[in-house]
């Protein structure tokens, strides 16, 4: 199918972009990005948005920096930036084993980052690995400001965040893990390329040969991704092991309330949760 009709922008600048979205955001207006989510959506009519302000021509949201401590990610940079290190440490490698995980490589090559975190499909690598970080996500209008909303806060469901009409996610930024972090990845699909039915994301830190500072993340599960306090807890003080990670899965297991759908019951999903919590610990590398 073909999409409804619909009046196409194309901003130079950040300025005119936040005009355009000022104008158009209440009156069913949508940022195109990578459009690889937005453009089959609305194509199948299951999006009919009126205005498109795509921002693929706008100058300065290729920022990808670290400063003060954090990854700025900007608006405009693409899944595939990641498949090399974007920095010397346990962030920048973690990024690249996630990277691989999302779709295939045309898909990497025009998507982008913050259009992931935008668009918040509970199956999103990138959500989860925000989650798992609490990263700060930048939003920026002319109507409110700017505001820096963390990743607690900006998921609140299935394709549905904080952000308001008439903003754009300007940038996303994830903390710096400092060295010695140990950072793992885990995800179950049908087939590679294929949208998560679990995931998990986890890093800790070791002292004394305990671990302390543990983040564990489920996404793909539930509505939303988020971290597991209850697999956190049962980490901190306990040497990195099998028997203290299939314990800590067991927790994850027990605190997520899946989706059910005909394809994949919540059963399932929980087993699968289980899961990919003991292989992202045992995959976790400084
Ligand atoms: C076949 C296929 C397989 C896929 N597999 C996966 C997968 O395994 N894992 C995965 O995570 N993704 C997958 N995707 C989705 C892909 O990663 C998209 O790139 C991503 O979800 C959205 O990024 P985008 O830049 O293409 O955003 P778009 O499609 O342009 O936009 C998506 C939504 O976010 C909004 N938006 C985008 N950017 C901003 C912004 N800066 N500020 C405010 N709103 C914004 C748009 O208005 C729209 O509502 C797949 C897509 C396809 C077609």
């Amino acid at each position: 199918m073909k999409p409804a009709p619909f009046q196409y922008h194309a901003p130079k600048t950040i300025a005119e972009t936040l005009d355009l979205l000022a104008q158009y955001g209440p009156d069913d207006g949508r940022v195109l990005a990578g459009g690889q989510s937005l453009v089959p959506t609305m194509a199948f009519r299951l999006a009919r948005p009126k205005h498109l302000v795509d921002i693929n021509g706008v100058a300065g949201l290729d920022r990808l920096v670290v400063e003060n401590g954090r990854l700025c990610i900007g608006a405009g940079v693409r899944h595939s930036a990641f498949e090399k290190p974007v920095e010397d440490g346990p962030l920048g490698r973690l990024l690249a084993s996630v990277v691989r995980h999302i779709a295939h490589h045309p898909i990497r090559a025009r998507g982008t980052f913050c259009g992931s975190i935008a668009h918040a499909d509970p199956a999103s690598e990138w959500c989860a690995v925000a989650a798992a970080l609490d990263a700060e996500m930048v939003a920026e209008s002319k109507v409110s400001g700017t505001r820096t909303i963390r990743a607690k806060s900006f998921f609140e469901g299935i394709m549905a965040t904080a952000l308001h009409e008439s903003e754009l996610l300007r940038e996303v930024r994830l903390p710096i893990l400092p060295k010695g972090t140990y950072a793992g990845f885990a995800e179950y699909s049908r087939r590679a390329g294929d949208y998560a039915v679990a995931m998990a994301v986890t890093t800790y830190r070791l002292k004394n040969g305990v671990m302390s500072d543990t983040h564990v993340a489920v996404g793909g599960a539930e509505a939303r991704p988020r971290r597991i306090a209850e697999a956190e807890r049962m980490l901190i003080g306990r040497a990195p092991n099998l028997g203290t990670f299939q314990a800590a899965a067991h927790e994850a297991r027990k605190a997520v309330d899946p989706l059910d759908d005909p394809s994949v019951s919540a059963d399932y999903r929980r087993g699968v949760v289980r899961a990919m919590v003991i292989r992202a610990l045992e995959n976790a590398t400084t």
